[in-house]
């Protein structure tokens, strides 16, 4: 009898290609956003379908491996070492349903081409600040966008999904789920890729044709001002807008405008729907001279001008927490954080609004109840990249006088699962806890964010 070693039969049970280390392609498909780390996977499956991730979970099983899943790479966070890794670009089918505003994607799309495929008919999705990050990852771990205190996190209007299981499984399903099902509906909209890889997501477009925003730029030298005024304006906002201001260390590179390359810069976020929004943005406009203003009536396609992040793959540390409130004490211990720091960018989001509403079929979405989100980036790179973690460390310590019960997991960077488990409620945690253990009893999945 010939024997029929493992890697041929996931050979023959998947339609898309398989790779391992040191074939050709196995480097680009492994290759994603974050290139601080690159997965050292022992197996990669360039999945085409539900069943080719079924496939490649069975196999990592009866093989004794874990299973990981990548879309874009935004969120690696380890190296995934001896993991089968699943690759999700090729499941990039859009598809768009004007008539119920409802988009359905596959596990690798990424946002743009949602926002693309929507706006002909006046709709948009709740995407994130970067349309470059996939829909899946940025989704199941809640979604906070520059529409968010309009229409909450993207989790909240997810409508049904497919997912693959430890066991192998394929599920479809929606938000009339009841018994397991209904337990993995609540949790994958908010508790990240615990519980197995999501194969498709069906979730509502909001009808949402432009909006009044952009990105005010301060020199440094103002960061004073504008973190203080900005502070005690935006909680006086209405649930159109959405806002956020980011101290920003910037690079000299040639693609970005010439007033900002290499300097120090104060970045005030903006986005209005509706009227009203010059005059609601005055206050801050008159705080100091702009370097650059690019707040006007924009297409939604122009969203990814309000927080102008990177498209280019880069070597990025992320840091985050949430606060209860941001004083002036608050804001000082940020300015004095931000002083010769090594990091790219500190950036204070503005909760409350509809982020702060539960959705009529609850989820697992963590952080709803915080004020104010912080997130840090840092660049794992030039002559002191070690200096980034210890930077984004200290100023989420020395910001723990103000910080909420809980947190926002896409914000939360590289964190131990006692810190991961620590963003939810007491009974949310416990809950997730012990629907991890029931649908994946053996952990399974490898993630970038594990629930302890
Ligand atoms: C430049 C930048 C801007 C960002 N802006 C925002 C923002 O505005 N708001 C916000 O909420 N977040 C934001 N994020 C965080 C982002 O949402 C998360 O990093 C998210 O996990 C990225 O998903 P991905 O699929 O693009 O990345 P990947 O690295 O491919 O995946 C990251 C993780 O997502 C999960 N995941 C991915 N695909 C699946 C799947 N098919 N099934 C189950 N789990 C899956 C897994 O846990 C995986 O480890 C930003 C990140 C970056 C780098």
């Amino acid at each position: 009898m010939t024997a029929v070693y493992p890697t041929d039969s996931l050979l023959l049970a998947v339609q898309g290609p398989v790779f391992a280390p040191g074939d050709a392609g196995y480097a680009e498909e492994v290759a994603g956003f974050n290139v601080a780390h690159r997965p050292a996977a022992a197996l990669v499956v360039g999945a085409t379908s539900s069943a080719d991730v079924a496939a490649a979970v069975r196999y990592a099983r009866a093989t004794g491996k874990r299973v990981a899943v990548q879309a874009t790479g935004h969120g690696l966070t380890e190296e995934l070492f001896d993991t089968v890794l699943v690759s999700t670009r090729r499941m990039d089918r859009v598809s768009i349903d004007p008539l119920n505003r409802r988009a359905t994607v596959g596990a690798g799309v990424r946002w743009s081409a949602v926002i693309e495929a929507a706006a002909p008919h006046g709709l948009a999705p709740l995407n994130g600040s970067s349309s470059h990050v996939g829909v899946v990852g940025y989704t199941t771990g809640g979604g906070l966008g520059p529409m968010a205190r309009r229409y909450g996190f993207a989790a909240d209007h997810v409508r049904r999904f497919t997912i693959v299981t430890a066991d192998g499984r394929v599920r479809d399903i929606d938000e009339n789920a009841t018994g397991e099902d209904g337990d993995l509906f609540w949790a994958v909209r908010g508790g990240k890729g615990n519980f197995g890889i999501v194969t498709e997501l069906e979730f509502d477009l909001v009808p949402v044709a432009g909006f009044f925003g952009g990105a005010v730029i301060f020199p440094g030298e103002a960061a004073g001002a504008v973190l203080h005024a900005w502070r005690a304006w935006a909680p006086t906002l209405p649930e159109e807008t959405t806002t956020s201001v980011a101290l920003l260390n910037l690079p000299p590179d040639p693609r970005l405008p010439e007033p900002l390359r290499g300097r120090s810069v104060v970045a005030q976020r903006f986005t209005h729907l509706g009227a009203g929004g010059a005059d609601l943005l005055a206050p801050m406009r008159a705080v100091a001279e702009p370097l650059m203003d690019t707040v006007a009536d924009l297409p939604y396609a122009a969203i990814d001008a309000v927080h102008m992040d990177p498209t280019d793959p880069m070597p990025g540390w992320d840091r985050g927490c949430a606060l209860a409130e941001l004083t002036a004490e608050t804001a000082d211990t940020v300015l004095a954080h931000a002083v010769d720091s090594p990091l790219a960018m500190i950036e204070i989001r503005l909760l409350g609004g509809a982020i702060a509403r539960r959705p009529e079929v609850p989820n697992a979405v963590s952080g709803r109840d915080a004020a104010f989100g912080v997130f840090t980036v840092g660049v794992l790179a030039g002559p002191q990249p070690h200096l980034v973690p210890a930077a984004s460390a200290a100023l989420v310590e020395a910001l723990r006088p103000w910080a909420a019960a809980g947190g926002l997991v896409n914000f939360l960077g590289q964190a131990s699962p006692d810190r991961v488990g620590s963003l939810w409620s007491a009974a949310d945690r416990a809950r997730l806890r012990t629907i991890a253990a029931t649908v994946d009893p053996d952990r399974t999945f490898a993630t970038n964010v594990v629930l302890g």
